[in-house]
């Protein structure tokens, strides 16, 4: 299939198109650098550097290019910078998606798979939390992913559209190789800092809560490897079928713990990495784990590297190998 991908130099996007190369695919990635690197794509791919809100550009290239289907991962994903400045989201994640569905309906390209996350369910009253719980997203980050959902699915309606949003939970991990990982700036997420501890760059992990009502008190999260997420989405483009809309969870259906998360890098650092206690960050729910049923049945997936100390163990890899990333900027 030849796919565009948009925000595929990203962390989870450049994963899906080494993942995509891979299996056969022709993929040519588009990404605005904003916040992807050029050193996650492999130098022999098909590279456009713009912008998601340039219709003129994705008009040239849909016409000048026969795709079958876009992946779509280009979008702005921190929660706190969402409270914000919430119309820079609802303006890159969600009217630029508008303009992209836009351009792909009048080049009559009908495949997409959006990359959604489950912090569309925002604080799910049950856990494991399957397709069909409540869509409650508390920040704008997460209201602008479910609101494109919902764009997704009136178009499937109205011309056709087949599409597949992947609701993910912690992606985290490198590809299997080494060659690409993890590399936010700034970074927030937990097993990056925690491996930036055991590499010296930070004094300690702050452990955000120990009060929630949990097994040890700290919240617990469904940590999915990269590659994992890659296999599903390339699953998923492989069967999207026109004028429907569909939404898998992707996610191992197991929880860990912040201090489990600690405990284990630990572990496969060798090294101490110092920890404190602190306050809970706002908007936290405490328990999100996958019911990934759905993935597993309708897509024939299945997680690989789902085992906690593979995970941390892969990321570890990749942060001691880049200590600096992909050192661009
Ligand atoms: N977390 C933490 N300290 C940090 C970063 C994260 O205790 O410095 C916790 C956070 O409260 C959450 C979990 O680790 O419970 C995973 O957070 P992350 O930001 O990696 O992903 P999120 O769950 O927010 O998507």
């Amino acid at each position: 299939m030849r796919i565009l991908v948009t925000g595929g130099a990203g962390y989870v996007g450049s994963h899906c198109v080494r993942h995509l190369s891979q299996y056969g695919h022709e993929v040519t990635v588009y990404d605005n650098l904003v916040h992807g690197h050029r050193g996650a794509v492999a130098d022999g791919l098909p590279f456009i550097q713009g912008d998601l809100a340039d219709r003129d550009m994705l008009t040239r290239i849909f016409a000048s290019n026969d795709f079958d289907a876009v992946m779509h991962f280009a979008a702005y994903a921190y929660v706190g910078e969402s409270v914000h400045e919430p119309l820079k989201y609802y303006q890159n994640n969600l009217a630029n998606t508008v303009t992209l569905l836009d351009t792909m309906r009048v080049a009559g390209v009908k495949r997409l798979v959006f990359s959604s996350t489950c912090a569309t369910y925002g604080e799910p009253a049950k856990v494991p939390i399957t397709e069909d719980t409540m869509q409650r997203p508390i920040n704008p980050y997460g209201r602008s992913k479910l609101a494109v959902e919902w764009m997704l699915r009136d178009c499937a309606a109205a011309w056709g559209l087949g599409a597949c949003a992947l609701r993910y939970f912690n992606a985290c991990g490198a590809a299997d190789d080494g060659s690409i990982g993890e590399d936010h700036k700034p970074e927030t997420h937990l097993i990056p800092i925690i491996l930036q501890v055991a590499l010296g760059q930070r004094a300690q992990v702050t452990v955000f809560g120990t009060d929630y009502d949990t097994a040890d008190g700290t919240c617990v999260r469904d940590y999915i490897h990269v590659e994992d997420l890659a296999s599903a989405h390339r699953l998923a483009i492989e069967q999207i079928k026109a004028g429907e809309f569909s939404a898998c969870n992707v996610g191992t259906g197991q929880g860990h713990s912040v201090r489990e998360i600690i405990d284990v890098a630990r572990e496969i650092t060798g090294r101490p990495i110092a920890a404190a206690e602190g306050a809970r960050r706002a908007g936290d729910p405490p328990v999100l784990v996958a019911d990934p049923t759905r993935v597993r049945t309708t897509l024939g997936w299945e997680a690989t590297h789902a085992d906690i100390r593979t995970i941390v163990g892969s990321a570890w890899r990749w942060h001691e190998a880049h200590p600096q990333g992909y050192n661009d900027r």
